[in-house]
């Protein structure tokens, strides 16, 4: 499906998540990179040791989510864009997503935006809690956005 599509199934999506539990816990990334290519700066940029050492450069990215605290450095350094972090714990009706992005111009704290799916389509209105610019310009600046638990699995992006 993602090869023809560009978009990861639902299951694919469900098993990138880690379980309630952790997810209650609070922040911790979630990969979605599903193509076997020459590349490791996740695994590089985590000091946490959350994402295990590959064994050969073109390896999937595996993720122990428990040994993850949601930092963050593996989302900037991905040039794939494909890592997020979800905060579960951050109230009772949302859920505190950061994504990277990388258009310009970057939105401002306090704006609602559009918050969109995998496949770019609207979902529902979003707050954009955070906004977080690289100090070096090789760096992704990451957005937190405010999202409604029950969109947390579904909303992936935003557009203003
Ligand atoms: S969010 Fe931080 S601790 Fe978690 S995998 Fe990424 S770099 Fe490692
Ligand atoms: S840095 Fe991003 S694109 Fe590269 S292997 Fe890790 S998750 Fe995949």
């Amino acid at each position: 499906m993602l090869e023809k599509t560009g978009v990861p199934t639902p299951q694919e999506i469900e098993e990138a998540f880690p379980s309630q539990e952790r997810l209650a816990k609070g922040p911790v990334a979630i990969i979605e990179c599903y193509q076997n290519i020459p590349c490791n700066p996740c695994y590089t940029a985590c000091h946490k040791e959350a994402i295990k050492e590959f064994e050969d450069i073109n390896d999937l990215p595996q993720i122990n989510h428990d040994d993850c605290n949601g930092c963050g450095l593996c989302i900037a350094n991905c040039p794939g864009l494909a890592i997020m972090v979800v905060d579960s714990s951050y109230s009772k009706d949302e859920v505190l997503i950061k994504i990277p992005y990388e258009f310009i111009p970057l939105p401002e704290e306090g704006m609602i935006v559009k918050g969109l799916d995998r496949k770019g389509k609207y979902v529902c209105d979003v707050k954009v809690v955070k906004v977080l610019k690289s100090k070096t310009l090789d760096r992704t600046p990451i957005i937190s956005i405010a999202v409604p638990r029950q969109y947390m699995k579904v909303i992936r992006n935003f557009e203003m």
